[in-house]
Parts: structure tokens; sequence; C-alpha cells
């Protein structure tokens, strides 16, 4: 039987990632952490203890108590707040990524842990990224996150530890809020929507960037664990996407839905330069190649599905 510790559980993908984990795997399966508490039900559903990454010891003690045989290792600082407090998120990113390595080797865990299409800098191709290609980040997000690809390699190559994870685009929910990365816009605006009828977007018009909704998300990383490990050669920096989009586009799949939806803009500096050193839209032929990715949403599929969730039909 699988038994899977998740840190950063309360976050925006561990919140839905451990509900459905806990419906394929059962529901002591699957040890939800965070270094925070909720009211949130999956503090409730499962196992649920309170966990600091950086405390090493504290994970290897909750690792071993449960026996847990997978780790999926979520707990991070995001793009936007990363540049705020870089010295926070290289020790929050790197440390928590070695001592969940360091947990797993001991243990011989499978071992899972997100990267980022902000793994790439603004000397990599922007159209089209491909999978192997120019990595120079100049975020701190971006460093850290080139920097876990690299690790979690070593791991590999070093002690056979069944690594692997993804380059996520940004991703879109209606269940949990973003926690402070650059695409956050790209949720807010379905909020806005909903409840105003109109959104001011911090990202400017004409930035395109990659987006995937939060169910073809959870899929893809039980697909890629599911996967016959001798067909990855990709192991820890799969490209993944189903879209990529600027702020009109997404306003434009909204008035389909709410007829008077006006957007305008009042562009951040700061994330503008983010979202500026990132690809425009990424390729994900070796996800589709080695463990058969694909995502079900396109932008007007999640627009309906987001929208319907939020309540915007009744508007
Ligand atoms: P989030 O910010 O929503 O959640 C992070 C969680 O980590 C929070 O619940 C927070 O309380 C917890 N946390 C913070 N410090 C901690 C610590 N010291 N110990 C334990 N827990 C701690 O993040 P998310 O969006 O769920 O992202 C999860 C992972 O996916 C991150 O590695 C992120 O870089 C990556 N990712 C996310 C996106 C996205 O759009 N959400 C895109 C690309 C990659």
């Amino acid at each position: 039987m699988k038994r899977i510790l998740v840190t950063g559980a309360l976050g925006q993908i561990g919140s839905e990632l451990v509900a459905k984990l806990r419906e394929i795997y059962g529901n002591d399966a699957v040890v939800a952490t965070d270094l925070r508490s909720s009211a949130h039900e999956i503090t409730r559903t499962g196992p649920f203890e309170l966990l600091d990454v950086t405390n090493d010891k504290a994970m290897y003690e909750i690792a071993k108590r449960y026996q847990v045989d997978t780790i999926i290792h979520l707990a991070a600082l995001l793009s936007a707040t990363a540049e705020e407090k870089p010295l926070l998120a290289w020790n929050l990113n790197m440390g928590g990524l070695m001592n969940a390595l360091e947990v797993a080797r001991e243990l011989k865990c499978q071992f899972f842990t997100p990267s980022s299409i902000g793994a790439f800098g603004p000397s990599t191709p922007k159209d089209n990224t491909p999978q192997d290609t120019i990595q120079r980040p100049n975020t701190m997000y971006g460093v850290n996150k080139v920097s876990g690809e690299l690790l979690c390699d070593y791991y590999f190559h070093k002690y056979g530890l069944d690594t692997r994870g993804l380059r996520f685009p940004g991703l879109i929910s209606y269940v949990t809020p973003p926690g402070g990365g650059t695409t956050d816009y790209a949720v807010e605006i379905y909020y806005a929507a909903v409840t105003q009828g109109k959104y001011t977007s911090y990202i400017a018009k004409g930035t395109n960037m990659d987006m995937m909704y939060m169910p073809d998300a959870l899929t893809a990383i039980i697909d890629l664990m599911e996967a016959d490990s001798s067909r990855l050669t990709h192991r820890n920096s799969f490209n993944v996407t189903a879209m990529s989009v600027d702020p009109e586009a997404i306003a434009a799949a909204i008035r389909k839905e709410i007829p008077g939806f006006t957007l305008d803009y009042d562009v951040d500096p700061k994330r503008q330069a983010i979202a500026d050193s990132w690809p425009h839209s990424i390729d994900a032929s070796a996800a589709k190649a080695e463990w058969g990715f694909r995502a079900r949403y396109d932008l007007d599929a999640m627009t309906k599905d987001m929208l319907g969730h939020l309540g915007g039909r009744q508007l």
C-alpha cells in the first residue's frame, strides 16, 4: 500500500492534491503537513501534522512514524514573494528541498517536487521553449528552481532515488487562492469578474505566459508518479502546459460568459519584470512522449468551469 507525505499541503496545489490522493489511495495513506494549521478539511479527513520543512529532524521523524514510501514536497516561497525576500527564499526553497531529499534517501522513498516556468530566464528561447535549453534565470525563485532540478537529478544519478518533477506554468483554480506567484492575476481576474464585473491587471497587455487548470496539474502529478520509471529520460523537469495566454485573451474568454466584463491595467513593474524574463509558450512534447501527458482544459473550457464554480453564470 502507498503511504505519501505531502509538505506545504495547505497551499494552492497541496490542498487539492491531498484530497485527490486520498480519494485514490485512501484517507490514511496520505499524511498532510504544513507550517501552519487551518480549519481546511484536509486537516480532518486524514492524518495532518505541523511541519516546518527547514527542520530536518522533524521531517524525518514524521516520515518514519507514518512509514511513508513517497514524498511530495510542495512547501516553497513563490516567485513574487521570493523576489521580495531572497534570503528567506534560498533558505526555505533550497534548505527544505535538501531536507526532503535526504529523508527520501534515508527511507528509500519515491520523490516528487515541482519546478516552474520560472526556471527559464531572459536568454531562453521564448516561443515553443524546448525541454532542454538555456536556463539562466535572473530571479531568486528561478535560481532555486534550476538548482532544484539539478539536485533532484543528482539524487537520482548518485543514489538511485526515484525523483520526478514537472515544470508547472501558472496554475488556475477556484478552490485555494494562489500564494504569491507572478501568474496570480490569472486567478484574481475570475474572482473579480464574478464579484465586480471588472479587473485591473498588474500584468501588461500582450504578456503571454503558460497556464494550466488545476485538475490537469493534479492529473499530471499522479500520472508522472505512476509512470514506468524506465520510460523517463527527463525525470525532474518535464515542461507541461495547457495554454499560452495574456490578460486580453482571458478577458475575451470571460466575456463569452459575462458580456459586460471590463479589463484595465495598472502594471506592477516588479512582477512585470519577472513575467518578461519567462517564456511565452513552452513545448510539452517530452512529457507527452515519455509518460502520455495531456491537458484536458483549454482556455474556454477552463473559463466556463471556473465561472461556473464561482457563480459567474448567475450574473
Ligand atoms: P503556496 O504558496 O500556495 O503554498 C505553499 C505552502 O507551503 C503554504 O501552505 C505554506 O504555509 C507552506 N509553507 C511555507 N513555508 C513552509 C515551511 N517552512 N515548512 C512547511 N510548509 C511551509 O504554493 P503552491 O502554489 O501550492 O506551490 C507548491 C509548489 O509548486 C512550489 O514548489 C511552487 O514553486 C510550485 N509551483 C506552483 C505554481 C503555481 O502556479 N501554484 C507554478 C509553478 C510551480
